[in-house]
């Protein structure tokens, strides 16, 4: 059993960091080994806080789901994705969530990673009308939305597309520390002779999109034959729009997101005891985020305030 986490570095891990210390804390180093029955009540406690969810990122994480499996589906077997298919499947995984949350909350307590709990259900019990109604609504409009982009329109086109990868979890060495990349997709395109990374997004946009696609960029210029950045497209697919964003990228992007990584890669050293072994100093060391606001929607809250949440 390794005493401390491997030390890794994802754009979702900086940006925990940058939204508070002290959750960065409980999600990466205090849950460590908190999946073990033979461990103390902390770490198992903040392991399980860890693995709430809720609704939004459920429901992105379902739409995520039902389109790499469909886009499988279409390349083993040429049948075009059913859109009423993909709206069940959708719809199931968000009643299981529904039923773990509300009716299985010790199965969840004692596994986790199997079961599902929404945040919603597990510090305010129960799911707000609005949001059910704004997810049904953005079921019905992702879909379109996805059936009407340019990826989709790519996906159709087998003989000029080779799809290499879709949604696997991947890494490239920066430094020595390991670097997650997650891609929802890459393909190439013949035609064109480019290589293209998809991210779908089913929130809104934000201006870190850039530096997330950036970085997959630089995983698919180290891993695959590309000769030069120009052969590299990003897009990032806004399915809640149906806006289509693509970038070319400059060395300049480049070294952008290698900043972003060394100056993180610095701030996170220095909450470590000992950087050879990626021991985190004591959790006082860790400030505690000031705005209520951000703790409401923290999954750790019931560790930070006595009453149990904000
Ligand atoms: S509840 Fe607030 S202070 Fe505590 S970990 Fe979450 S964001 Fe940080």
């Amino acid at each position: 059993m390794a005493k401390y986490p491997e030390l890794s570095w994802s754009i979702a891990r900086h940006k925990t960091l940058m939204t508070c210390a002290r959750k960065y804390a409980y999600h990466y180093y205090t849950s460590h080994n908190g999946w073990l029955s033979d461990i103390d009540s902390l770490p198992q406690q903040t392991y399980r806080l860890k693995k709430i969810t809720n609704l939004e990122m459920h429901f992105g994480s379902m739409v995520h789901d039902a389109i790499e499996k469909a886009v499988d589906h279409y390349r083993k077997t040429a049948e075009l994705p059913d859109e009423e298919k993909m709206k069940d499947f959708i719809r199931h995984g968000l009643n299981l969530a529904y039923r773990d949350s509300y009716k299985r909350e010790f199965a969840w307590w004692r596994r986790p990673k199997d079961y599902t709990m929404l945040h919603e259900v597990y510090y305010g019990d129960t799911v707000p009308e609005e949001k059910i109604d704004k997810i049904k609504f953005r079921l019905d409009t992702v879909l379109k939305n996805f059936f009407a982009s340019p990826t989709f329109r790519d996906m159709l086109n087998m003989d000029k597309t080779d799809f290499i990868e879709s949604e696997k979890f991947r890494y490239l060495r920066i430094d020595g520390v390991k670097v997650w990349v997650v891609m929802d997709l890459l393909y190439y395109h013949f035609d064109t002779g480019k290589w293209i990374i998809v991210d779908w997004k089913t929130g809104k946009q934000a201006d870190e999109d850039r530096n997330q696609l950036a970085l997959y960029a630089l995983y698919v210029k180290h891993t695959f034959p590309v000769e030069s950045l120009d052969d590299i497209v990003i897009r990032n697919e806004y399915l809640l729009d149906g806006e289509t964003q693509e970038y070319q990228l400059s060395e300049q992007d480049l070294s952008q997101v290698q900043n972003i990584f060394e100056r993180s890669l610095q701030e996170m050293e220095q909450y470590m005891e000992d950087t050879e072994e990626n021991a985190p100093k004591p959790l006082a060391s860790f400030p505690m985020q000031q705005n209520l606001r951000i703790c409401a929607s923290c999954n750790f809250q019931e560790l930070c305030f006595s009453d149990g949440n904000v």
